[in-house]
């Protein structure tokens, strides 16, 4: 097997693929034409975040059979076009957790002792001893927004520097944050009570701007923000204006909103602000752990046809694969259609095969569903390998029941998942054997092709309503590509459907969310695929 390397890797990968008898080719810093060259002669190419493997490379690569991430991110890999040429990817997830968690802390010792200007004072010649005044970290309330990996492994460094731990995680069922000694809280309970406030969630639609000026209102003069998660989850500007005004004390980002971080950039002009290039997983253990990580999965597939880490294919026998395809498709769509309606820690979930499917290998469509509900709301790449692993970690309980009997149709999907203190459900089937649709949500009734931008209004069943939501649409340029409204009696609460050519602006969403007569409004983006 000929493996390509072309961004630099640890010499530790190299050492392991070539004592298992690969072929190895370290050739970095390829223009595309010069890598669309070259893949012709390789099974194998792992990258870091360096190289940009698109469709034109993926193409070109005549003989891939598989194409490895060390890290996490898969910005740079085409992974659909990949999958279309059944090319497996696979990544490193959880390799970064320690390095970056440290980062955090590394970051609030520094900005709460002022390290990087007292440091800058020293080597000035100057001895301002009066100037460095701090703040000591013990007994001081720390509040984590997600509480994921990185979060999690923050809190407990920060308990061992005697903080006092709070934290908020709409997705995460929070007996799992209070075994870690966390104390879960809402999001503005968590502003107003923190000295120190440190976000580690992906960024999302939802926590793009999560720390606003509207939420720096609510948190405590004098309070401190850090950011070593993604640039833009704390709005810059805003936190400018606080920084100056001196509503918050300090801050410590290790991301931007656009990386390099311009040297004009306002925030670098002021004292109270510190700032790192992006290097939370920058440390030589957490490297080596991916290299090592990716050249044992390289080895595995080869040796034992076992894809560890792989993002767009479970480990089934080739013959069952294309009659399971659409399965995962489906079951995919409707985990990930399932998440965005969500509110509150997913607990359960149980995944109901009635008819055909329930004959087949269903192991793999029930962690497809697991891969859809979990994506959405996590950083990691989800894949077929890890979604098991991580529902557990977080304490989801997953159940799989057989039934015969499919009704009108050949085969049927049902998903139920408790979250929060809600219960829902959710339908799905094939129609024509391989178009996903979704067939019911909770107790109506309703036919959706499940892909694109979707709005989902629950409302009063009323006259005028669907008039109201297309007027707000239409003053707003937004087109309406379908639309469907179930009811589960007259009168009652009914549900629109609304597929979208585009993403829903947000001041359309609020301005949908005053209407007397709509109860609910959500937005499910579907339009990734699976
Ligand atoms: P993770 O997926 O394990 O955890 C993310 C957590 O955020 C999850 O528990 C999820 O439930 C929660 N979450 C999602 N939406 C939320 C919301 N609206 N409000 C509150 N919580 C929400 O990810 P991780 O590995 O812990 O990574 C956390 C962050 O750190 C990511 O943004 C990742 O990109 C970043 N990161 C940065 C570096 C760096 O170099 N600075 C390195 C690695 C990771």
């Amino acid at each position: 097997m000929n493996i390509l390397i072309s961004d630099k890797l640890s010499p530790r990968g190299v050492e392991i693929l070539e004592r298992a008898g690969f072929k190895v080719t370290v050739k970095t810093n390829l223009s595309k034409e010069e890598l669309c060259k070259e893949i012709g002669q390789y099974e194998g190419l792992i990258v870091r975040s360096g190289t940009q493997v698109t469709a034109d490379v993926i193409e070109a690569g005549t003989r891939l059979r598989i194409i490895g991430r060390a890290g996490t991110g898969l910005d740079n890999v085409d992974s659909e076009a990949a999958t279309r040429r059944g090319i497996v990817v696979m990544n490193t997830p959880g390799g970064n957790t320690v390095t970056t968690a440290e980062h955090t802390i590394a970051m609030l010792v520094a900005m709460s002792r002022r390290i990087p200007q007292a440091t800058a004072s020293v080597k000035a010649g100057k001895w301002e001893k009066n100037r460095f005044m701090g703040t000591e970290l013990a007994n001081k309330t720390l509040g984590l927004v997600g509480l994921g990996q990185i979060g999690s492994y923050v809190a407990k460094l920060a308990q061992g520097l005697g903080m006092n731990v709070i934290g908020y995680d709409p997705y995460l069922d929070p007996a799992r944050a209070q075994q870690r000694g966390i104390e879960v809280v809402t999001l503005p309970e968590l502003f107003q009570r923190a000295d120190i406030i440190s976000v580690h969630t992906p960024l999302t639609a939802e926590t793009r701007g999560l720390i606003n000026a509207e939420a720096i209102k609510q948190m405590k003069p004098g309070v401190m923000i850090v950011n070593c998660a993604r640039g833009g989850i704390v709005d810059e500007r805003d936190l400018y204006e606080a920084l100056q005004s001196g509503h918050v004390a300090a801050a410590a980002f290790d991301v931007f909103e656009t990386e390099p971080v311009p040297s004009d950039h306002p925030l670098l002009s002021l004292e109270n602000f510190i700032g790192t290039p992006h290097i939370g997983a920058s440390t030589e253990e957490a490297q080596e752990n991916v290299a090592i990580a990716i050249a044992e999965q390289f080895v595995d597939y080869f040796k034992r046809g076992i894809a560890r880490g792989a993002v767009n294919m479970p480990s089934v026998p080739p013959d069952v694969l294309p009659q399971l395809q659409p399965y995962l498709t489906l079951a995919e769509r409707m985990g990930s259609f399932q998440a965005q309606l969500l509110e509150g820690g997913l607990r359960s979930v149980t995944v109901e095969y009635f008819g055909d499917v329930a004959n087949m290998t269903v192991a793999p469509i029930t962690v497809a569903v697991l891969k859809g509900l979990l994506a959405p709301i996590l950083e990691d790449v989800i894949n077929y390998v890890n979604a098991p692993l991580v529902a557990k970690e977080r304490g989801i309980e997953v159940k799989e029941v057989k039934s015969g009997d499919a009704g009108d149709y050949t085969s049927l999907l049902r998903i139920k998942v408790e979250a929060g203190s809600q219960q829902h459900t959710l339908g799905g089937t094939l129609f024509h054997r391989k178009e996903p649709r979704i067939i019911d949500i909770n107790e109506f009734q309703v036919e959706v092709v499940s892909e694109g931008h979707m709005l989902l209004i629950y409302n009063v069943d009323r006259p005028g309503v669907i008039g109201i939501v297309g007027q707000v649409l239409g003053e707003h340029s937004v087109n309406i590509a379908q639309m469907q409204c179930s009811r589960a009696e007259r009168g009652g609460r009914a549900l629109l459907i609304i597929g979208l050519d585009e993403p829903l602006p947000p001041q359309v969403l609020n301005r949908l969310k005053q209407e007397r007569d709509i109860l609910s409004v959500r937005v499910v983006d579907l339009s990734k695929g699976s």
